[in-house]
């Protein structure tokens, strides 16, 4: 993996951009380009050996003009300050084109979570949880799972936020946090929420394309929680996938890989690397590989000067959050390279977490049906609303899609105006 530039200063760049294509008001755009809260967390915990080690976290609440603080925690050695920032605006940016009442937040804490027993992963939770208890809240900053957590951890989460509040405080607090189990309020749906927003999103785009899925190919890079799920709802639809890459290498077959096949291997081996089905490929041939669509649901800053030359595809779906840097960005532009935004293709997974949220407030639980329909109500809606954005202003799907959400908030700092 190439090694990564300022992320925020990417932010900053794509937010530049739209402003001034739709001529957002300055002092908008200079509130909007810095983070509200920022907090920073070192703490220790026990290992099962009996040493301490210390761990730095992370919490950044980016904008709440629209609603309160939302947005996961992602634990992965990449996790820095700069980075968590980046996520925090993204998700501002998420929310607001989403048009659900949040405002953008990101955490995480900086660490390998492969290198950890299960003991010790809950208790670097827990730890963290009690530390940054006062600064989320069930209506003020609601948590989720990223890259490297998941449901489990979110039980803990809401575990030990409980027992960290008083008493006669708790009240019905089961929507502090998103993603979770179902026995601990979760909803259906959500595991594979992100994973389904990216499949309705290709499903508009084809349609809008006329283009075919029966037998289009496609690659994906990260086979986690949102590439295994956008791949297994993939199948039904017949397209086939060709090569996948993860942080432990590279393969690729050109009869197809099965994906649930992967999916259980990846589980079991944690990672896609020695995949008796496919054969081993670097890094370069993974990305010259020929496919109609690509679909990145790793990290961010992977499609680059370097890798997006070499890019053989019509469309990138990304799955993954900020995956294209700038330079990317133009030169897959000038090779004519589709995008489906990152704030628009991965938005399912905090649409979800918003129908949980409610579902907690009301004492109800959705079925699937409900979810899957209301999920792909919402993200068609957002995607007609980028797409005619762009053809209004005459610019890309990434720049219209941030022109519909900076519009909400423009809109909403012009109602409200500016304290005192
Ligand atoms: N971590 C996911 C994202 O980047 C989901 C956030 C959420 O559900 O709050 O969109």
């Amino acid at each position: 993996m190439e090694k990564k530039i300022s992320l925020y200063a990417s932010v900053n760049k794509q937010l530049e951009k739209a402003a001034g294509i739709m001529g957002l008001d300055p002092d908008i755009q200079a509130i909007l380009s810095k983070s509200t809260n920022e907090v920073r967390i070192n703490f220790p915990v026990k290992m099962d050996d009996g040493r301490i080690e210390m761990f730095s976290g992370y919490r950044v609440q980016h904008n709440d003009i629209l609603g309160p603080y939302k947005g996961g925690l992602r634990f992965n050695p990449s996790v820095d300050i700069d980075e968590v920032r980046a996520l925090a605006a993204w998700m501002t940016w998420k929310c607001a084109l989403s048009h659900i009442p949040y405002g953008g937040a990101k955490g995480g804490i900086q660490m390998d979570p492969g290198h950890y027993s299960i003991k010790e992963l809950e208790h670097i939770t827990r730890r963290f949880t009690y530390a940054i208890a006062n600064n989320i809240g069930p209506e003020y900053d609601i948590p989720a799972p990223d890259m490297g957590t998941n449901a489990q951890i979110m039980a803990w989460i809401l575990d030990t936020y409980l027992s960290s509040i008083p008493p006669h405080e708790r009240k019905n607090c089961l929507h502090v946090v998103t993603g979770k189990p179902l026995a601990s309020g979760g909803s259906v749906g959500r595991t594979k929420a992100t994973g389904q927003g990216v499949v309705y999103c290709i499903q508009e785009w084809a349609k809008m394309r006329k283009f075919r899925l029966n037998k289009a190919t496609y690659t994906i890079q990260g086979f986690g929680n949102v590439g295994s799920w956008a791949a297994r709802l993939l199948k039904p639809q017949k397209a086939v996938l060709l090569a996948v890459e993860d942080a432990t290498g590279a393969i690729a077959c050109a009869s197809g890989i099965d994906p649930d096949q992967l999916a259980v291997y990846v589980e079991k081996n944690n990672g896609v690397k020695g995949y008796p089905r496919a054969k081993a490929i670097d890094r370069e041939t993974f990305f010259r590989t020929k496919a109609d669509i690509f679909i990145p649901a790793a990290l961010e800053s992977q499609i680059t000067e370097h890798t997006a030359p070499l890019l053989n595809v019509k469309i990138v779906a990304e799955g993954a959050n900020g995956p294209t840097d700038p330079v990317g960005d133009s030169i897959l532009q000038k090779r004519k390279i589709e995008i489906i935004p990152d704030i628009l293709c991965n938005s399912g997974g905090v649409i979800v977490s918003y129908f949980e949220w409610l579902q907690n407030k009301r004492s109800e639980s959705w079925d699937l049906e409900e979810v899957d329909g209301k999920l792909y109500k919402r993200i068609t809606a957002s995607f007609k609303e980028t797409y005619e954005t762009a053809q209004k202003y005459k610019t890309d799907a990434r720049t219209a899609a941030y022109i519909v959400a900076l519009s909400s908030l423009e809109k909403a700092y012009k109602e409200r105006g500016i304290f005192p």
